[in-house]
């Protein structure tokens, strides 16, 4: 084997592997969970633990509702967790809430 082709091999092996560690990191990042912290939840009061929503705060919130319950929720209502639209397509707990709730169909 030439050089030139010991190196065109080896460079390719290293692309190949950038892009496999890009694809997961990208599957993992679309995957990843909302947290209460971040600072799009926090303007649209997203907890967790939806029943730990101020309701003087977010007048909207009505106890009992939650994530599985909205139409945005993109996880079966009995998962502990699914994909929201308003997040990007980021993880968030089926008993959460936040000021977006629309009630499911
Ligand atoms: S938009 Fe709906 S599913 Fe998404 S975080 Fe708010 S209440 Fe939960």
């Amino acid at each position: 084997m030439t050089n030139s082709r010991r190196i065109f091999f080896k460079q390719s092996l290293s692309c190949a592997s950038a892009l496999s560690l890009l694809a997961v990191t990208s599957a993992a990042q679309a995957q990843s969970a909302v947290l209460d912290a971040d600072p799009q939840a926090m303007a649209l009061g997203y907890s967790a633990d939806g029943s730990k929503t101020d309701a003087k705060r977010y007048p909207n919130y009505v106890a009992g509702r939650s994530c599985g319950g909205c139409v945005l929720y993109q996880g079966k209502p009995s998962d502990s967790s699914g994909s929201c639209a308003v997040f990007g397509n980021k993880l968030v707990a089926s008993k959460g809430w936040c000021s977006a709730w629309t009630q499911k169909a």
